[in-house]
């Protein structure tokens, strides 16, 4: 265990929503059937394509610019990574997928990885799936949000970089984005990890749904047993 609770990367604002005071590093799940911790405590996961802006939102959202340093050391970019908030909740930081870079083989390693993360998460409140608001779903996106959506899991769907499109063009972009996905326009978060815009939409959803009884505690059989010959190699 170790405390990554380091200076402030961005001030937090009196007022705002899910103010982070105590941040602690608890580990990575590294195979299908590897240590997780126990799930004692509520979870929301975070999860989207490698270079979303996944760590520069995390980063923004609990104002602590190393956070997101232990998710991207080598070994760790590829884990399920777990960090206690507050002493109330644990925030999962699901591996980055689809990296144009990586063998197809390595590519396809995220989806078991992240469906047995979601079997063994018990207290898992809802996925935070982001997606790049320059581009269109990638199929490994659209992949993610149908499984969620089988599973029925709580998704809140972000938009990030959304500083990078022209006032002139957001909302054209948003609507073909929301038809695009079945979606309706407000259950879009759009956030900026330049401006900061969407950290208090997104911290408050989150609240919403950390607040909520467990999506499995209504479905409990919904999700199949993994079994040890699914163990991935890595
Ligand atoms: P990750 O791989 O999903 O963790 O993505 P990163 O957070 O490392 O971001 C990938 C790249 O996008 C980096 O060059 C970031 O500086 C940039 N980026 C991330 N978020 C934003 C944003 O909100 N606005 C802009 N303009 N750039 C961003």
């Amino acid at each position: 265990m170790s405390e990554i609770d380091e200076s402030p990367s961005t001030p937090e604002r009196p007022g705002e929503p899910l103010v982070i005071r105590s941040l602690e590093f608890i580990g990575g799940m590294a195979t299908l059937a590897g240590w997780r911790p126990p799930a004692e405590l509520p979870e929301v996961a975070f999860a989207g394509r490698s270079n979303v802006g996944k760590s520069s939102l995390l980063n923004r959202l609990i104002h602590r610019k190393k956070f997101a340093r232990v998710s991207n050391t080598p070994g760790r970019t590829r884990e399920v990574n777990f960090f206690k908030v507050n002493g109330t909740f644990v925030l999962v930081d699901l591996p980055g997928y689809g990296y144009a870079r990586i063998s197809k083989e390595k590519r396809a390693e995220w989806k078991p990885l992240i469906e047995s993360y979601l079997r063994r998460s018990p207290q898992l409140r809802g996925i935070v799936q982001l997606l790049d608001a320059r581009h269109d779903p990638t199929n490994d996106d659209r992949q993610m949000l149908e499984f969620l959506g089988e599973l029925g899991v709580p998704t809140i769907v972000v938009l990030t970089k959304i500083d990078k499109l022209r006032p002139s063009e957001r909302k054209a972009r948003l609507t073909a984005l929301a038809a695009s996905l079945g979606l309706d326009d407000d259950q879009m978060i759009s956030f900026s990890a330049v401006t900061g815009e969407g950290r208090d939409e997104l911290a408050e959803a989150m609240e919403t749904l950390l607040a909520q009884p467990s999506w499995k505690a209504e479905e409990p059989s919904s999700l199949p047993e993994t079994t040890d010959t699914d163990q991935a190699s890595s």
